[in-house]
């Protein structure tokens, strides 16, 4: 089986396109890693692909639960939650009770588990090496799939200590891992429809089962289109900028 590994989508439709378009032919099976919703201009479109083409194998993120109706907003910042309540309003009554019932982290997907933040909390941020090293104990298997931070790359736990994954270089649209024995890993795709890691493209990540090698992707899309749109939407004016710039 081959996998394609989404996460942070963020109702972003033309990352979204641009993803499925870069990654044709190249996987048999779906999985989303959560944060289907939020910030962006698309949540019913992309909400109705998740339904038809991710909907076994995706799990929920803090915004997804926030823009449910699920999770209290009153933590999040001011543009956050303003995207949360204009999106609540915006979704379809199916699209909102699907992302009422999506599962919550861990999933267990046979050769890998899935979780949105770390295994042990669905909301928690693995971005240090320290908070990596300090769940490695809780991976019940060797690869472990996860979201939330919006940076590709992830981390490799060895017995002897964490090491970071670098995201795939500017200059290139794709990054090779090679599995080794003994490690466990932390494999974050970064984020379709919203990077924070210095590199606009949108990310993604192809995995074959049993391979002893997985890759990382970068894609461009058209961010000025969706810039337009969240502004045309009336939503803040900071979710266009940082699409431009990737953080
Ligand atoms: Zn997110």
């Amino acid at each position: 089986m081959r996998y394609l590994i989404l996460s942070d989508i963020h109702a972003n439709w033309e990352a979204l396109q641009a993803v499925l378009e870069d990654s044709r032919d190249a996987y048999d099976s779906i999985v989303c890693c959560g944060d289907i919703v939020g910030y962006g201009p698309d949540p019913n479109r992309v909400t109705d692909w998740v339904r038809q083409a991710a909907s076994t194998a995706s799990i929920r993120g803090n915004h997804d639960k926030a823009c449910a109706g699920l999770d209290d907003i009153s933590w999040f910042n001011p543009v956050a939650q303003t995207s949360a309540l204009w999106t609540r309003r915006e979704l379809s009554p199916d699209n909102l009770a699907f992302l009422r019932a999506l599962p919550q982290g861990p999933a267990d997907l046979g050769r890998f588990n899935v979780f949105h933040g770390s295994p042990i909390d669905e909301d928690a941020y693995l971005i240090s090496q320290r908070d990596a090293a300090d769940v490695a104990g809780y991976l019940d298997r060797a690869l472990n799939f996860f979201g939330h931070t919006h940076i590709q790359g992830g981390f490799l736990c060895h017995r002897m200590g964490v090491v970071r994954i670098p995201r795939t270089s500017t200059r290139d649209t794709r990054q090779t891992l090679q599995f080794e024995e003994g490690v466990r890993y932390l494999i974050n795709p970064g984020a379709v429809g919203q990077p924070r890691d210095g590199d606009p493209r949108a990310a993604y990540v192809l995995y074959e089962e049993g391979s002893d090698t997985l890759t990382y992707h970068r894609v461009v899309y058209d961010v000025a289109s969706v810039q337009h749109r969240i502004r045309a939407a009336g939503l803040p004016d900071l979710l266009a900028q940082r699409l431009g710039v990737g953080s």
